[in-house]
């Protein structure tokens, strides 16, 4: 039977929105390949309707195994057991760093194929087929699987949630052995990553970076000309650096993250990607500076500045800063 089991990561008594991008996934392709898609959680005491609210998302089936919530190892237990149990082609996951932990210790565990920063999924005569940008994201890969299981993990925010209305899931305990190394970390504490309390939506003035500033200090540059604007502004950044984990994921902009339409958009060592161009191209004002006059930016933005931001952002902070104190 080719039903699949989705990762659902749940905190403070919310299931996160990744998570239920990749439960509405699963049940998308569940059907196509004639299958279910089963949720499952892990945690201390889960609230029932907490799980059971991913039927919602297109879940037939929640399992909630009990044990400590956050943490991998416990989670590539629970999963294991319940895969071994039968039943499940796939095991879909919808990405982030936890995701990509607990899946890649399943895949170890299982000897089952996996794929990782999957952007898109699709059944194909009883297989699923998963697409992963390669080589700087200008190609796409494609991915089918050998083994008896296949492992996908999805980019972060790759899978849409959509609410069905579907009602209650049925709610099953699942019960698994944690092994002996699952028990030794433990969670000390847990918070929000810096920037991850600006709103960004909100903010009328962003201060935007790009792979341009060279490694995660250069965001102090942003920071200055944001602080310089006053509170109506805020950083932002674009996928290359989230994910090369210069900057929070709360602040990226574009498809698979924030949409913004501020008064003003600085991009800073953007090149402007569609990816990118699509998150914040309704702002009122773009302003670009990048030092290849080719970029792709400026074939959108409002004004073009070609040059070294290094150079150029201090000097328009003194600038800004001058223009407010007078
Ligand atoms: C399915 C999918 C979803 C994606 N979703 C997103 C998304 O939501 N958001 C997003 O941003 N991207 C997304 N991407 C990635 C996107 O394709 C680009 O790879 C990314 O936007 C590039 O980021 P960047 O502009 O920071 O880096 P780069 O493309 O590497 O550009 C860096 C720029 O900095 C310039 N530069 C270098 N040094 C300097 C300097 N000293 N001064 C001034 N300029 C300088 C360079 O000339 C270059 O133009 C997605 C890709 C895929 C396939």
């Amino acid at each position: 039977m080719a039903n699949i089991l989705v990762y659902a990561l749940h905190y403070n008594g919310a299931i996160n929105k990744n998570s239920l991008g990749a439960v509405s996934e699963g049940a998308r392709l569940a059907a196509e390949l004639g299958g279910e898609a089963h949720a499952i959680l892990l945690g201390e005491n889960v609230p029932e309707a907490l799980a059971a609210s991913l039927g919602d998302y297109g879940a037939a089936k929640v399992l909630v195994a009990e044990g400590p919530e956050g943490l991998a190892q416990p989670l590539v237990d629970a999963m294991a057991a319940a895969i071994s149990g039968g039943g499940y082609k796939y095991a879909l996951f919808g990405g982030g760093l936890l995701g990509f932990e607990i899946g890649a210790g399943l895949a170890a565990r299982l000897g089952a194929g996996v794929a990782m920063e999957v952007t898109s999924v699709r059944a194909e005569g009883g297989e699923l087929i998963a697409e992963r940008p390669i080589l700087g994201d200008s190609a796409i890969s494609e991915i089918s699987y050998r083994s008896e299981v296949g492992i996908v993990i999805g980019r972060l925010n790759a899978f849409e949630a959509k609410a069905t209305g579907a009602g209650p899931a049925p709610v099953e305990k699942l019960s698994f052995e944690l092994s002996a190394h699952a028990s030794k970390a433990k969670m000390v504490t847990r918070g929000e990553q810096r920037g991850a309390d600006v709103d960004i939506e909100g903010a009328e003035i962003l201060v935007a970076g790009g792979r341009g500033l060279g490694k995660a200090e250069g965001f102090e540059l942003c920071h200055e000309l944001a602080s310089a604007f006053g509170n109506n502004a805020a950083v932002a950044a674009t996928r290359a650096v989230v994910d090369a984990g210069w900057y929070p994921y709360a602040a990226q902009i574009g498809q698979t993250g924030k949409t913004v339409a501020p008064k003003l958009y600085l991009a800073a060592g953007i090149s402007g990607a569609i990816q990118h161009q699509v998150g914040m191209q309704s702002s009122e004002n773009i302003v670009a500076i990048n030092t290849d006059s080719n970029a792709p930016i400026f074939e959108f933005c409002d004004l073009g500045i070609v040059g070294d931001l290094n150079k150029i952002m201090p000097k328009l902070t003194e600038a800004v800063k001058a223009k407010r104190a007078g």
